[in-house]
Parts: structure tokens; sequence; C-alpha cells
């Protein structure tokens, strides 16, 4: 599984973790979130923790060389400013963390 996708996992369940209300369901998913930790550099988790209490969305899609954070034109050279971890990028407008879905990375690039 590329990091990106473990990430992303990892937002959604914080996302639906501030309206769930179902005890059981609050326990499925920090014991989630605590395996997906586990799976990630700690710099990217400490990081993204930082972002998602700032933004709604930490990680947002990379769209046709926009950033889905801030809308603004991500540079070309983007693909080459890569984290460690190969496949998640940082937008340099709004320090989101970005993906390229890598099915249509050839599209955008
Ligand atoms: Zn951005």
């Amino acid at each position: 599984m590329h990091a990106y996708e473990l990430l992303l996992k990892l937002q959604n369940h914080e996302i639906e973790l501030k309206t769930q209300k179902n005890k059981s369901k609050i326990d499925d998913l920090n014991s989630e979130i605590i395996l997906l930790k586990a799976q990630l550099p700690t710099e990217i988790v400490t990081r993204f923790y930082r972002l998602f209490k700032r933004y709604e969305n930490a990680l947002v899609r990379a769209n046709g060389g926009v950033c889905n954070g801030c809308f603004l034109n991500l540079p070309s050279s983007q693909a080459a400013v890569m984290n460690k971890c190969s496949d998640i990028s940082t937008c340099q407008h709004c320090g989101r963390f970005i993906y390229y879905d890598t099915e249509k990375a050839n599209a955008i690039f």
C-alpha cells in the first residue's frame, strides 16, 4: 500500500471521529488509527497532526497540477520535490500534504 493511502485512511478516520458518537465505533477507529500511525514515518505523522489542527484536509489530491487545498498551481518541478515517502509531496503554498493519483500521474505530468 502507498504511504498516501495510509495517510488518507488516517485522515478519514480522524474526520469520522469528530462526529462519531457510537462508543464501539470510536474504539474501532482509534485502534485502526494506532495501526496506521505505526506504518507511517514519525515525521509524516507529526506533521500531519500539526496540519490537521489548522486545516480540515491536511492531505489533498493534486488535481491536474493544482493543489486541492488552496487551489494554487503547483510548480511542474513538484514531482521532483517529493518527501522521503516517495508518493507524498508538500504544497509550497499552503503546506498541505499532497498526493498524486499514481494511475493518473502520467496525465498530469
Ligand atoms: Zn496548497
